[in-house]
């Protein structure tokens, strides 16, 4: 008799950040290889998974994504939070106000035992969006550093260049995750 495939492993990675940022397209981009046709608001979990093969080992990435309303997070907190390999913090590069949460969406990973020991990277998303952007790329740096974390610039919508057809220098999202 042959024996059993060997058991594919799980590597569970929360998206987090706030509302509006680009957390569901990125982690369509990265699972279904393209953005979005029509996004819908999140409610309670997004869950996408994709298998990828690392030295001949298939590895099953799952990526979690939550829209943040009080009510989902009451319930389902916990659950969210159990059992997390890696932690990717999104900010949207044309939205100050999504960078200056960033330090209450660390704390509150850090409350539930996901700090420095944590595979942890910051990504800056819509950066296709450059001649808006509001955060620049020193200060996000500064900020990545401060928490010890990689720093990558990103686009879910065009990882290839900006709207004016340049090329970009952004990181492709399939290559961060
Ligand atoms: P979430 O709330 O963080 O899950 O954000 P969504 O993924 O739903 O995206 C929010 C909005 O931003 C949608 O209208 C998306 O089409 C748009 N969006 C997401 N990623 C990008 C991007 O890389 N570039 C641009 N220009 N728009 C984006
Ligand atoms: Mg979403």
């Amino acid at each position: 008799s042959s024996l059993p495939p060997p058991r594919t492993r799980i590597f569970k990675i929360i998206v987090i950040g706030d509302s509006g940022v680009g957390k569901t397209c990125l982690t369509y981009r990265f699972c279904a290889g393209k953005f979005p046709d029509k996004t819908e608001a999140t409610i309670g979990v997004d869950f996408r998974e994709k298998v990828i093969e690392i030295d001949g080992e298939k590895i099953k990435v799952q990526l979690w994504d939550t829209a943040g309303q009080e009510r989902f997070r009451k319930s389902m907190v916990q659950h969210y939070y159990r059992n997390v390999h890696a932690v990717v913090f999104v900010y949207d590069v044309t939205s100050a106000a999504s960078f200056r949460s960033l330090p209450a969406w660390i704390e509150e990973c850090r409350q539930h035992a996901l700090g420095q020991e944590v595979p942890r990277i910051l990504v800056g998303n819509k950066c296709d969006l450059r001649h808006a952007a509001q955060v620049s790329t020193d200060v996000a740096q500064q900020f990545a550093d401060a928490h010890s974390m990689p720093l990558f610039e990103t686009s879910a919508k065009n990882p290839h260049g900006d709207e004016d057809g340049n090329h970009s220098n952004s990181d492709h999202v399939e290559a961060i995750f």
